[in-house]
């Protein structure tokens, strides 16, 4: 019987990613490469009979590179691709692949798929929980309870309020029909402004700005494209009504940060949930740690759980084997 097509496994958790692909695809050739000891300047290699890892060895992680047709990877360090000659496809195991195809090391003929894991549903709670932490004030009774305060608020429903997402892709989509379903009215943004079953009306990139004045809240989950860098700007945060929600799910670099600051100082933002920033980890003395009016989490929105695209990648590998389409196939024009 021919070999299967070699994988090797780049990653942070590459040893946990390469056990959950031995239980699923047994018959493989997998191998891993530890990233984050990579870049601490020392490669672990576990190779395939060799349980935990096998320790420093520089050929084997050489040869282990250079036999590879198949990666799963989140991040490289420049220039892990170039001694990877025989590979044809690397699955990345998030789902915003930006920094992938920004790689001008990334030869033309590699396919490079995304993983969509469990980001819907991660997102989506996390939109609705920041969402009803701000309109219901928990953190503001919190405080009051902390000085024994029995002030009656406004009680502002999510029912009454209209929520605009931007990219209503396998994040913003399941977003906005969690949205929906507790009865908020919700517009949306693609790049093709077609139509989607359940979402009030459908902005396209062409004429989004248009939907901004109606959203009390505006979520941003569109990938980071040449097209969306700096979209949300000082003229778009303006147009949001007074006292908006902004919320960044999506990459840092999509929101220009001095015009948020701005826009949070002022008052004209009611709030800012941020999970992702220009610079991540976001610098120690970024004044948006300090804003009162930010929310500010690590990256941790949806992140990446090992078993789930454990499965999703074997999915792909036995297509893969088999000669048949990949699943979630990025497309390098459109970039995501
Ligand atoms: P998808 O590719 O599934 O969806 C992208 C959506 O954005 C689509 O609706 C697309 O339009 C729309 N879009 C693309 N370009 C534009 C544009 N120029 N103007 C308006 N809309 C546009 O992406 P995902 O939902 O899977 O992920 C989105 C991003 O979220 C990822 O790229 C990643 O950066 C980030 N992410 C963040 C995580 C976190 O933990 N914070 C976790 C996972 C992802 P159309 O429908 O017409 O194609």
């Amino acid at each position: 019987m021919n070999e299967k097509p070699r994988i090797l496994v780049w990653h942070v958790q590459g040893d946990a990613y390469r056990d959950a692909l031995r239980e699923r695809l047994p018959d493989a050739p997998i191998e891993a490469i530890n990233a984050a000891r990579h870049e601490n300047g020392g490669a672990v290699l576990s190779g395939p009979d060799s349980g935990p890892a096998v320790g420093d060895d520089a050929s084997a992680t050489a040869d282990a590179m250079s036999s590879a047709e198949v990666l799963l990877a989140w991040k490289l360090p420049p220039g892990a691709l170039a001694p990877m000659s025989a590979l044809r496809w690397v699955q990345v195991t998030g789902a915003g692949v930006d920094h992938f195809l920004e790689s001008s090391e990334l030869p033309a003929a590699v396919t490079v798929t995304r993983s969509l894991g469990r980001f819907g549903i991660q997102v989506s709670e996390y939109v609705v929980g920041y969402l009803l932490h701000h309109l219901i004030g928990i953190g503001a009774y919190r405080d009051q309870q902390r000085r024994h305060d029995w002030t009656r608020g406004e009680r502002p429903l999510l029912a009454d309020r209209t929520v605009g997402i931007v990219g209503l892709g396998s994040l913003g989509l399941p977003t906005a029909r969690a949205l929906v379903a507790l009865g908020a009215r919700v517009l949306g943004v693609r790049r093709s402004g077609l139509a989607l079953d359940g979402i009030d009306e459908v902005f396209s990139a062409a004429n989004w700005r248009d939907m901004l004045p109606a959203c009390n809240a505006l979520v941003i989950a569109a990938p980071k494209t040449a097209d969306t860098v700096g979209m949300i700007d000082r003229e778009a945060l303006a147009a949001l009504p007074a006292g908006a929600v902004l919320i960044n799910v999506s990459r840092g670099d999509l929101v220009d940060e001095d015009a948020l600051l701005a826009a949070l100082e002022s008052g004209h933002l009611g709030a800012a949930v941020l999970d992702v920033f220009a610079t991540e980890p976001l610098p120690e003395d970024h004044p948006l740690w300090d804003q009162p009016r930010a929310l500010i989490t690590p990256h941790i929105a949806a992140p990446s759980e090992v078993e789930v695209i454990a499965d999703e990648f074997a999915e792909n590998y036995r297509r893969y084997v088999a000669g048949r389409e990949l699943i979630n196939v990025v497309d390098p024009e459109r970039g995501y």
